[in-house]
């Protein structure tokens, strides 16, 4: 999807909210934001939004990488486990 093709239905109707370097925040940009902590560092991930226009496909990226080296060690967050991912599938 951030390639412009949908997974799901291979449309190339991808849209995403456009950021403007150095100005903040614009309405659709990053219409997640999710503040993370670790003990008295803290940090916000950027989160852009792709979405397809056939389908209602959505795909949600980190638009600022170097910000994840805090996940972690961040408070409330977990590494999740394959077994973890998807109970529904044991049998
Ligand atoms: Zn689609």
């Amino acid at each position: 999807m951030i390639f412009g093709t949908c997974p799901k239905c291979s449309s190339h109707e991808i849209y995403r909210g456009i950021s403007t370097e150095g100005e903040g925040l614009t309405p659709g940009s990053y219409p997640l934001l999710a503040e993370i902590r670790a003990g008295s560092e803290q940090t916000t991930l950027w989160i852009d939004t792709f979405i397809c226009k056939e389908c209602g496909h959505v795909e949600l990226s980190v638009a600022n990488p170097d910000a994840l080296a805090l996940l972690p060690q961040a408070d409330g967050w977990e590494r999740v486990t394959p077994e973890k991912d998807s109970p529904q599938e044991e049998d």
